[in-house]
């Protein structure tokens, strides 16, 4: 059984756009998963519908099942998801940066946990990104947008998700830090066998660490495949690859 499958999903925003026009896809338990597609498509639009973060006067699930562990999560309010284990890292990072580091994994939490749970959860955040470390008692504000991106990851792994969402974390960050956080996120899903479904515009970036993509285009699940079909398949080189 597929730990994410979404079949035949249609999102509406405000009850006329149709923004995702029947969506199918599935994530194995442990796997690298990308969404590739130019600006617009619906990847974001797809992982609010997972996530349930749609903002409901706005965009609905109107058509399809989401499926998570077996459980349909349709009905389930975007905490009840966070329980099962399902983890949105939205574009932009949105980190308080009014808090610290520190703080602001503090603030990720789940209420009902132990102080050890959180002590352990936060020493294995700062395993990965030791530079938060180093950055705990600044105010997160002030961090580099590379930093700033780290400490995003960090305040999700802090609800000890099964699945990762990742909406471009490459955004804005130099080429140099987009290989210094991708290869953390390759070795996060490794080490934590943390299912990660990636959002990317970088199609090059993405398809170097995942195993598998799917391609998007105005709603649309256009193509799909290993990260090696999708590399060498001339379309992709020329449209998202910028010629190969
Ligand atoms: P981007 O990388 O720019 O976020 P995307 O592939 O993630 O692109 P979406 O953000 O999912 O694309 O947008 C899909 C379509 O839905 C676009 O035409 C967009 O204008 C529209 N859309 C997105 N959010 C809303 C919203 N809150 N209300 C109305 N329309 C929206």
């Amino acid at each position: 059984m597929s730990l994410l499958s979404l079949s035949n999903v249609e999102v509406i925003y405000d009850r006329v756009f149709l923004a995702i026009k029947g969506v199918s896809l599935r994530l194995e338990e442990g796997g690298m998963v990308a969404l590739l597609g130019a600006n617009g498509a619906g990847k974001s639009t797809t992982l609010k519908a997972i996530s349930g973060l749609l903002g409901p006067e706005r965009g609905q699930v109107t058509r399809g099942e989401i499926t998570f562990d077996g459980r349909d999560v349709r009905a389930m309010g975007p905490p009840d998801r966070v329980g099962a284990g399902i983890v949105h890292v939205l574009e932009g990072r949105r980190i308080f940066g009014h808090l610290t580091p520190d703080e602001n994994l503090v603030a990720a939490f789940p209420l009902k946990g132990s102080r050890g749970e959180l002590d352990a959860l936060r020493d294995r955040v700062y395993t990965y990104f030791p530079r938060l470390k180093e950055r705990a008692r600044h105010k997160a504000g002030y961090l580099s947008g590379g930093e700033q991106q780290m400490l995003a990851i960090g305040r999700a792994m802090m609800t000890s998700p099964r699945l990762i969402m990742l909406d471009e974390p490459s955004l804005g960050l130099s080429p140099l830090l987009v290989s210094e956080i991708f290869a953390m996120i390759g070795e996060i899903n490794r080490a934590e066998k943390l299912t990660v479904l990636l959002v990317e515009q970088n199609a090059a970036a993405a398809l170097a660490i995942v195993d598998h993509a799917y391609l998007i285009e105005n709603g649309h699940v256009v193509m799909d495949g290993s990260a090696e079909t999708l590399r060498t398949n001339p379309d992709v080189q020329e449209f998202y690859l910028g010629g190969g």
